[in-house]
């Protein structure tokens, strides 16, 4: 494909659409490479009660859809497929899906994170019906309920404590007798009246499939195998999350968990002219809100990457007086 676009940005979430529709506003003519499965995170929440503008709340789903048609109606194009492949050595970068090529003078990678699951059919069909995977975007609704938290990093005491603000009870499920979360994390969950520690447990199945809402959990003692269940209106599940990287660990910098590294306050990688938004460089904040301020900064900083540029290449053509 001889066409170079002025940008390719990777990933249909609220940073990837944000960074499409501030560079289709600056004239870039953005090419946004979606994913198959577009929108993101958001797709498997329900509503969005946390997102500025939305004074009534927004499902998930419907935000994304909203994103995506803001940024089309400025042309920003689509491919809704997976990028298989980059080649970011020289410019033009290189981006495949499949077999089909598409060249690029900048590229965004907004491929986002995922949240581990456990892997339950249960935990699938009862995702944004009780089943959850963030605390800060759900908490509000388990008023007076009770939940059940699975994990035991930061994250999970993080979220347990603060789920404790809003509900009557949370069991804190976790498959050790040992905390990965630092100690002060753990001491402050201990000392919650609400928090129960659930210890050498794992969720076997979460409960309510029938009845089309989370009813509670079935646990299964991994030292003695005995297995007992906990009725519960809600579960979070907060094992980790996983970055969306492996098209790029062998040419971006990123850390020891995958996350990409960003410069300073910028969005730009190592490599010049190749910029990260969203989740995929942020595993501290973790909101459609910051990253879409990220795929906003991202389009700026690249639109500023190629105006600099044009304006080298003119000076160098421009013959000295
Ligand atoms: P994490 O540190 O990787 O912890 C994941 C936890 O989930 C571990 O306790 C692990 O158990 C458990 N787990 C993993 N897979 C499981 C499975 N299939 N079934 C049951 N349990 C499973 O992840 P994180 O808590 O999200 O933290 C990620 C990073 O962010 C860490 O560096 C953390 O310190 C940091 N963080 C910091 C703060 C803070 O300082 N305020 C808050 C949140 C996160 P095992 O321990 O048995 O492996």
């Amino acid at each position: 494909m001889s066409d170079v676009r002025d940008v390719i940005i990777i990933g249909g979430g609220p940073a990837g659409y944000t960074a499409a529709l501030y560079t289709a506003r600056a004239n870039l003519r953005p090419l946004v490479i979606e994913g198959f499965n577009w929108g993101g995170q958001l797709m498997i929440t329900s509503d969005v009660e946390n997102y500025p503008g939305y004074a009534d709340g927004v499902l998930g789903p419907a935000m994304m859809q909203d994103f995506r048609r803001q940024a089309e109606r400025f042309g920003a194009e689509f491919v809704t497929d997976d990028v298989t492949r980059v080649d970011l050595s020289k410019r033009p970068f290189r981006v495949y899906v499949g077999n089909d090529e598409h060249l690029a003078e900048t590229v965004i990678v907004a491929t986002g994170a995922t949240a581990r699951q456990l892997g339950l059919e249960s935990e699938r069909v009862l995702q944004g019906r009780g089943v959850s995977y963030c605390a800060t975007c759900d908490a509000f609704f388990y008023r007076d309920k009770v939940v059940v938290v699975a994990g035991g990093g930061d994250s999970a005491l993080e979220e347990a404590s603060f789920i404790t603000k809003f509900a009557s009870k949370v069991y804190l499920v976790h498959r050790r007798d040992e905390f990965r979360a630092s100690p002060i994390m753990v001491d402050r969950a201990r000392t919650n009246e609400k928090i129960e520690l659930v210890l050498n447990s794992v969720v076997e199945e979460v409960l309510g499939v029938e009845e089309n809402k989370v009813t509670g959990v079935r646990l299964r003692n991994v030292a003695t195998g005995e297995t007992s269940e906990l009725a519960a209106d809600g579960f979070f599940v907060a094992i980790g999350h996983d970055p969306t990287t492996a098209l790029f660990v062998d040419q971006l910098d990123h850390d020891e968990n995958g996350y990409l590294v960003t410069r300073g306050k910028s969005t730009e990688t190592n490599i010049p002219g190749v910029f990260a938004a969203g989740d995929v460089q942020d595993h501290v904040y973790r909101q459609a809100v910051t990253a879409a301020g990220s795929g906003c900064a991202a389009a700026l900083d690249a639109e500023r990457f190629l105006a600099a540029e044009r304006h080298k290449a003119v000076a160098a053509t421009t013959p000295r007086s």
